[in-house]
């Protein structure tokens, strides 16, 4: 009997923030392939004879390349194995996620998709950014900085039609990025933020107009993991930064029974 290949989204780095279905999964794993920006604490959900099997992506570089991954899963879900593979944030939010799905359904070996908690999302939550706001933002693009190959992305048409702009693997090519936005007819004086290592206890938040802020997060030495965020609502979060990664922790407030 074939397996199944569980592609499966990890979240943004807080364990606390996958799903109860990918968990499920994880325990069940005979097979776990994971990525770099996958929290090390969710393989402890993983059964201690599963096979654990690091998927590397470092930016620009790659543990095993995407062929052998594909490769990999569609094996070991022939050898009649369950598959989890292991994504950071979504698994089909530039994670490649759709060339396994597609690997798999070629060799017609069963999958399933459990969605993740997108960073696209999460890293402006956690510095106190709401996506879209009544009044203010009612229109989000989530765009990246990287095409394939590492080719350079057109951002235009994101920048004229989106309020929110959202930039994905930016932290290497900032400048860059913020220039193409300013000429596709951002103003410098727009409000940006760059969120780096989102919902853990590294995480940081630099706030600055787009004009400046390629300066600053350089002056911050801010690298990646890292998100930047364009729009009105990135002045929302002088008010609405509630996250402490000092303070953090991954405890829910305790149950007790109504009185
Ligand atoms: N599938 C992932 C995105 C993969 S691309 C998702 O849905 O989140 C990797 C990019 O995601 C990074 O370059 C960075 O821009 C962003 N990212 C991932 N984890 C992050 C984190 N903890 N904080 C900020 N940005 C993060």
């Amino acid at each position: 009997m074939t397996g199944t290949v569980y592609l499966v989204g990890a979240g943004p780095g807080d364990p606390g923030l996958l799903t109860l279905r990918g968990a499920e999964l994880l325990r069940g794993a005979d097979v776990v392939v994971y990525d770099r920006l996958v929290s090390g604490e969710l393989l402890d959900f993983a059964p201690p004879w599963a096979e654990l099997v690091y998927a590397g992506k470092a930016p620009a570089q790659a543990a095993i390349d995407q062929g052998s991954i594909n490769a990999l899963l569609v094996d070991r879900a022939r050898e009649g194995k369950v598959v989890v593979r292991l994504k950071g944030g979504d698994p089909f939010v530039f994670g490649r996620g759709g060339e396994e799905a597609l690997a798999c359904a070629a060799a017609g070996v069963p999958f399933e998709v459990v969605p993740g908690v997108t960073s696209a999302v999460a890293a402006p939550a956690f510095a106190g950014i709401p996506v879209t706001h009544r009044g203010i933002a009612a229109s989000v693009a989530v765009v990246t900085a990287s095409g394939a190959a590492g080719t350079d992305v057109d951002l235009e048409p994101a920048a004229r039609s989106a309020d929110t702009l959202v930039v994905l693997m930016a932290a290497g090519r900032l400048r860059a990025v913020c220039d193409a936005l300013m000429r596709s007819g951002r103003a410098t004086t727009e409000p940006a933020a760059l969120i780096q290592w989102a919902s853990t206890k590294n995480q940081r938040t630099l706030t600055a107009p787009l004009g400046d802020i390629a300066a600053a997060a350089q002056e911050a030495k801010m690298g990646a993991p890292a998100t930047l965020v364009v729009g009105k609502v990135v002045d929302l979060s002088s008010r609405l930064a509630w996250f402490d990664p000092g303070l953090y922790a991954r405890t829910a407030p305790a149950v007790s029974a109504p009185a």
